[in-house]
């Protein structure tokens, strides 16, 4: 019995073949192109023109039989450069092609990006980067904007229930930089009775942070101001 049952689980696994899919002709700007992995061309044609929006008769996919063992998340983009292809650094924006590597394998001198490395093309093909030391570099400033964000969500969270306490918090959008400062900060909020809603912004330059409503709402949050304002004072 588990003989049997390995046997079809590695029959699934190897009928799954691997096309390279592309919804236009190879020299228009706008052809989207992919690796697709299905059991016929059919299904491979099919799939690629739901992802992309286009229409299925536009969409030619070739088979490429040293990319069946891999599947979408395990596919490293240095076999896409094997067959011809470019991508750029997720890092540091360079252009990865099958010279990338033949260069005296360091970046050249007019890469502005970093210090000389040894390149490597890594990742896969969705996440491609130059270097080893370019992934962890994106790696350690993703980790240091996601850490600064989630302080600043935390400080305006705090500044607004000190200064009113019935708002709802309906969602927010917080972008800090790379070295962790902040762009700008959205916190979005709804009162009782309010009908769009507002915001509390907080920008790069102004420290402050401010109140943004709509005309509509506004009375409906001065009514609200004035009932907390009433309540604080009984109690
Ligand atoms: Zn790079």
């Amino acid at each position: 019995m588990v003989g049997r049952s390995q046997k079809s689980r590695r029959g699934k696994a190897g009928n799954m073949k691997a096309f390279i899919v592309s919804d236009g002709p190879a020299d228009y700007e706008d052809t989207n192109w992919g690796v697709v992995w299905a059991k016929t061309v059919f299904v491979a044609r099919k799939k690629f023109a739901n992802q992309h929006g286009s229409d299925y008769r536009d969409v030619t996919a070739r088979h490429e039989p040293t990319l069946d063992q891999y599947t979408d998340e395990t596919l490293p983009a240095s076999k896409l450069v094997d067959l011809d292809w470019q991508f750029d650094c997720v890092g540091c924006g360079m252009k990865l092609d099958s010279f990338t590597e033949l260069d005296g394998g360091y970046a050249p001198e007019e890469d502005q990006f970093g210090p000389p490395r040894p390149l490597e093309i890594c990742g896969n093909w969705r996440m491609p980067f130059c270097s080893e030391y370019c992934r962890s570099d994106y790696e350690r400033r993703k980790a240091a904007r996601l850490q600064a964000q989630d302080k600043i969500y935390d400080e305006m969270f705090s500044h607004i229930r000190q200064v009113v306490s019935f708002v709802k918090i309906r969602g927010s959008k917080i972008y800090c930089n790379d070295f962790g400062q902040l762009r700008y900060a959205e916190v979005y909020v709804t009162f009782p009775h309010s009908t769009h809603g507002a915001f509390f912004r907080k920008d790069e330059d102004a420290g402050k942070v401010r109140f943004f409503c709509s005309d509509y709402d506004y009375p409906v949050w001065r009514s609200c101001c004035a009932w907390e304002r009433q309540r604080k004072f009984m109690f």
